[in-house]
C-alpha cells in the first residue's frame, strides 16, 4: 500500500477508535507518560504485556512488595446514576491484583467511599493464557469523573499483564482529564541505617499483637510460632487477647497461655469481649464505641473475670479492638479504664488526644499512644520493614513506639521474614523491648 492510502487507513482506524470510548491510550499505544500514571515503582509499559499493538501494562513484582502496584487511568466525565462498561484483557497470577473504578466529585476528591471500592473486577482467571474480563460500573451521587486503578494487592507476589481497555456506554466525545501524577514514590533505599539520624539513646518498643483467641480448642499455629519466636530472641512483647474464647477456654488453650505468661516474655492484654461490631442508626460501630457505660463495665468486667478464673491473673493493659467504622473508644470507655480495679496502661489506637490526657491526669492509667508512621504493617497484616525504618528515620527524639501488627495474617514465608527484619533492625539499634505495663509503669510522672 502506498503511504498516502496508508495514512488514510490510519485516521479512519484511529477515528474509530476515538467513536468507540473516550479513553486515551486504552490499549498503551498512546501518549502513556501524559494519559498513565504509574504510582510505584516496578509498574512498566513493555512489549511483553502487550496483548494487541506493540505495548501492554506489565504490573506486581516476583518478590514481596508490601505497597502493591498503583496504576491510575486518565478520568473521563460521568454523571451520577450513569452506567458504562469497562473490558480489558488479562493473563498473569490470578488473584493479586484488581481493577477498580474510582469517582471524583467536581473537586477532583474521591466519592463513593467503600461503596465505589466494590465496583472492582478481579484478575482470578487460572490458566496461562490471555483473559478477557469486563466490569460494569455505575456512577454514584456526587460523581463527576471516573478512573480506572489498577492494583496489585499489597504483600502480593506475580506479574500480571493488562492491554485493551475499551470503556463502552460514556459518550465518545466526552473529554478526559490526564490523572494527577504519583504521589512520590518511596525509595527502596531511602533509610538505610547508616543515613540515620542520631538519637539520644534507643527507643523503646512495645510490640503489640493483636487477636489471640481459642481456635478448635488450641490457639493458632501462627501464635505458638510468635510466643516461641520472642522466648527464643529473649525480647518481650504484648498479645492482645479477644476474651469470649477465654471464659470457655479448653485445656490446651489455658496451657499455652499459661506456658507463654510464666515464661515472662510476654504480656496478654485485653483486647475486648467479641470484638465485633454493633449497628447504630445503619452504621457499623466498633464494641467499644457508644456504649453505654454498663456494657462496656460489662465488657471488661466479664473478661477480667475469665481472666482471673482461667488464668489465674487480671489483664493491666487494654488495647481496643477495630473493624467497623468510626472510632475504637467514648468517654464511657475512658471512665471504665479509671474505674477497672486492674487496668493501669491503655495501648492506644491514636496519637494522644484531650480525652486520653484527661485520663492520664488522674493518675492511675498511663496512655501508651501511636506514632502512625512508625508500624510493623503498612497495610493491615502486611508487615513493611521500608515504611518502617523511613518512619523510625522520621522521629529521632521519640522515646518510645508502640507497633502493631496481626500475626495470624503473616504465615510462613514473605510477611513473616519482613517482620523478621523489622525486628533484627532494631536489636541492631540497640532497641529495649518492653511489656506495656512495665513500660507504662516507668511513665508514671
Ligand atoms: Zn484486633
Amino acid at each position: 500500500m502506498n503511504a498516502k492510502i496508508l495514512a488514510v487507513v490510519l485516521l479512519a482506524t484511529a477515528g474509530a477508535w476515538a467513536a468507540e470510548h473516550p479513553l486515551p491510550s486504552p490499549g498503551f499505544e498512546g501518549d502513556n507518560a501524559k494519559w498513565w500514571s504509574l504510582g510505584d515503582d516496578s509498574s512498566q509499559f513493555t512489549a511483553e504485556a502487550a496483548h494487541g499493538g506493540k505495548l501492554g501494562l506489565r504490573i506486581g513484582s516476583l518478590t514481596y512488595n508490601p505497597l502493591g502496584a498503583s496504576v491510575s487511568s486518565a478520568r473521563l466525565p460521568v454523571t451520577a446514576g450513569q452506567e458504562f462498561t469497562v473490558s480489558f484483557w488479562a493473563k498473569g497470577k490470578p488473584n493479586c491484583c484488581g481493577v477498580y473504578l474510582w469517582f471524583f466529585n467536581s473537586a477532583g476528591k474521591a466519592v463513593g467511599g467503600a461503596n465505589a471500592k466494590q465496583q472492582m473486577c478481579g484478575i482470578n482467571k487460572k490458566g496461562e493464557g490471555w483473559n478477557e474480563y469486563s466490569l460494569k460500573g455505575q456512577a454514584p451521587e456526587g460523581a463527576a469523573q471516573v478512573g480506572l486503578w489498577i492494583h496489585s494487592f499489597s504483600g502480593s507476589n506475580g506479574l500480571i499483564d493488562l492491554d485493551d481497555f475499551v470503556i463502552s456506554g460514556l459518550p465518545a466525545d466526552a473529554v478526559a482529564t490526564p490523572p494527577p501524577p504519583p504521589r512520590k514514590a518511596r525509595a527502596k533505599s531511602a533509610a538505610q541505617p547508616a543515613t540515620l539520624p542520631a538519637r539520644k539513646a534507643p527507643p523503646v518498643i512495645i510490640i503489640k499483637l493483636d487477636d489471640v483467641k481459642q481456635v478448635r480448642d488450641d490457639v493458632h499455629a501462627q501464635w505458638k510460632k510468635m510466643a516461641d519466636f520472642f522466648r527464643e530472641r529473649k525480647l518481650k512483647a504484648g498479645f492482645g487477647v479477644v476474651c469470649q474464647t477465654l471464659a470457655e477456654a479448653q485445656p490446651k488453650y489455658v496451657k499455652w497461655l499459661k506456658e507463654t505468661h510464666d515464661a515472662g516474655w510476654v504480656e496478654f492484654w485485653f483486647h475486648g469481649w467479641d470484638h465485633g461490631t454493633h449497628s447504630v442508626n445503619g452504621a457499623q460501630l466498633k464494641e467499644f464505641n457508644q456504649r453505654t457505660y454498663a456494657e462496656q463495665k460489662e465488657r471488661f468486667d466479664k473478661s477480667q473475670q475469665a481472666a482471673l478464673a482461667k488464668l489465674g491473673f487480671p489483664f493491666t493493659t487494654f488495647g481496643p479492638p477495630g473493624g467497623g467504622t468510626g472510632a475504637s473508644f467514648d468517654g464511657n470507655t475512658c471512665r471504665v479504664m479509671q474505674d477497672d480495679p486492674h487496668m493501669k496502661a491503655w495501648l492506644y489506637p491514636q496519637p494522644l488526644d484531650e480525652a486520653g490526657k484527661k485520663l492520664q491526669a488522674a493518675g492511675k492509667v498511663v496512655i501508651l499512644d501511636r506514632v502512625w508512621e512508625v508500624n510493623l504493617e503498612g497495610a493491615v497484616g502486611v508487615p513493611d520493614f521500608g515504611k518502617f525504618v523511613q518512619g523510625y528515620a522520621a522521629h529521632p527524639e521519640r522515646d518510645y513506639f508502640v507497633l502493631q501488627g496481626h500475626p495470624a495474617m503473616w504465615g510462613d514465608g514473605a510477611r513473616f521474614a519482613e517482620f523478621v527484619k523489622i525486628m533484627d533492625f532494631l536489636v541492631a539499634q540497640k532497641a529495649v523491648f518492653m511489656k506495656p505495663t512495665a513500660f507504662a509503669a516507668t511513665q508514671h510522672k
